[in-house]
């Protein structure tokens, strides 16, 4: 495999203060903040991961959106085109939970690439003695859509690293390290898989059109 990254888009997704911005700062900075500041509409970051088994980089540009409800239709621009994509709900807060289920997976399901990787992640999991969503519920639950599943803590970094783990073993299939060579050689198109994605996502829009 060459030097070169690939380039990923990961976007968070969830309620107002399940701990997105704070997931984000940990995984990129690995800090925490106490007192964050609303994400206004989305912010973006971005981390090369190295896997080492594949000898593969990747980039993934991380967008943070905002939970509240006024924004929901400007949130899809960005995950339309998300080849990753983490469902955020707080494990002290049912709503956050009851979110997902009825709101945001039916939503990234709709929009998202057919082959996008959908991860639901508990946050907070160090407050485990306020917990409210009952682990193993929520983990049949991810097993039901098709999702990756972590309890997780911002706050003390716990499960931080297996989520991207995760995402790379989900993703780095014989089958996508194939098409990423045959599309280098190709195009000489080092560091960008979305041609490879966009089919899927032109798929999307073309059925939306038609009916
Ligand atoms: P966002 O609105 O989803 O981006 O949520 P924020 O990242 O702004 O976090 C909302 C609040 O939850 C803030 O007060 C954070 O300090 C707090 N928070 C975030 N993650 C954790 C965590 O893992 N544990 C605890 N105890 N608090 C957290």
């Amino acid at each position: 495999m060459d030097d070169e990254p690939i380039s990923i888009k990961c976007v968070l997704l969830g309620e107002s203060g399940t701990g997105k911005s704070s997931l984000i700062e940990r995984f990129i900075n690995n800090t925490f903040k106490k007192d964050t500041l609303s994400t206004l509409i989305g912010s973006f970051s971005s981390k090369i991961v190295f896997y080492e088994k594949e000898n593969i980089k990747i980039r993934f540009d991380i967008w943070d959106t905002a939970g509240q409800e006024k924004y929901r239709s400007i949130n899809k621009i960005f995950y339309q085109d998300a080849q990753v994509t983490l469902l955020v709900y707080d494990i002290t807060q049912e709503d956050t939970y009851k979110a997902i289920k009825d709101y945001w997976f039916s939503e990234v399901k709709e929009n998202s690439p057919e082959d996008a990787i959908i991860f639901l992640i508990g946050n907070k999991s160090d407050l485990y003695e306020k917990e409210v969503v009952n682990e193993e519920e929520a983990r049949q639950y991810a097993n039901e859509i098709n999702s990756l599943y972590k309890l997780v803590s911002a706050q003390t970094g716990e499960g931080i690293e297996d989520i991207f783990k995760m995402v790379g073993e989900r993703l780095l299939t014989e089958e996508f390290l194939q098409k990423i060579k045959e599309e280098n050689n190709a195009n000489n198109n080092r560091n960008s898989i979305k041609n490879i994605m966009a089919e899927n996502t032109k798929e999307i829009k073309k059925k939306k059109k038609c009916c």
